[in-house]
């Protein structure tokens, strides 16, 4: 696989992959998330010499705009963008309904499932092309699909908070009577996934073959970058990257 995040966070997401096709196959090319203005995705992508026109789709969790903001701008343009009902309006040849496998690209078949998370039919996908196989989760506080006898060779998955962090501010928030924050903390702790329950779901999977993790949308103020890579390698006994608010991985 190759992978690059063109940027990750509540600001905005957009990674670009290539997985690997059997035989003499050219990899498979995707955009995971369309949640970038559309001009940006452009500029990044030329910088890292991709040719937009020859994306095989473009695949989107959810309807909140830091993840399908350019959605129309990649179907003006012709591109192919799967994601749930209320992102294709029902077009049955995009949509995606959770624990339906779906064959997007040759060789190329992506298994939707439900995530917790406060948005219309949120998804997570497992996407295989027989030669490799990724796990992709942003925006989820959690997920119940089963995954047993998968092996994963990359997994994709958000770490968005370090409850210690979360819960002192939360406490700080609610000491000065902070409405706002309060709110936004509270809504964090219930939509999005902390590095603990990143860990926990990390090490239910089969990462027996995972070559390497990379985590996404952390938050800027309740997350420590090196911090969370350090303890999910620790955990794992894998090899893992953070991807950047601007893009980019550490
Ligand atoms: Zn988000
Ligand atoms: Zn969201």
């Amino acid at each position: 696989m190759k992978m690059i995040c063109f940027g990750s966070s509540s600001a905005g997401n957009s990674y670009y992959i290539e997985l690997q096709r059997k035989g003499a196959q050219p990899p498979v090319k995707l955009i995971l998330e369309a949640g970038l203005p559309y001009k940006e995705i452009v500029a990044k992508a030329a910088i890292n010499q991709i040719n937009l026109a020859e994306i095989d789709g473009v695949l989107v969790t959810h309807g909140h705009a830091d993840h399908c903001r350019s959605v129309a701008d990649f179907k003006r343009r012709g591109a192919r963008v799967y994601a749930n009902q209320y992102i294709t309006a029902g077009d049955p040849a995009t949509t995606l309904r959770a624990g339906t496998a779906k064959l997007i690209a040759l060789d190329t078949t992506v298994v939707p499932f439900e995530v917790e998370h406060d948005a219309d039919e949120p998804l997570g996908f497992m996407i295989s092309t027989g030669v490799e196989t990724i796990l992709f989760v942003n925006d989820s506080k959690f997920f119940k699909a089963r995954m047993d006898g998968i092996q994963f060779d990359y997994v994709m998955i958000e770490a968005n908070y370090d409850g210690q962090v979360l819960h002192f501010a939360l406490e700080n928030a609610k000491k000065d009577n902070d409405l706002g924050n309060i709110r936004r903390y509270e809504r964090i702790l219930n939509s999005h996934m902390s590095l603990n329950n990143c860990i926990k779901h990390l090490k239910q999977m089969d990462l027996s073959k995972c070559k390497a993790i990379f985590l996404m949308h952390l938050s800027d103020r309740h997350a420590r970058q090196y911090k969370f890579k350090e303890e999910v390698q620790k955990a794992t006994g894998i090899q893992t990257f953070v991807c950047k608010k601007a893009g980019g991985m550490i």
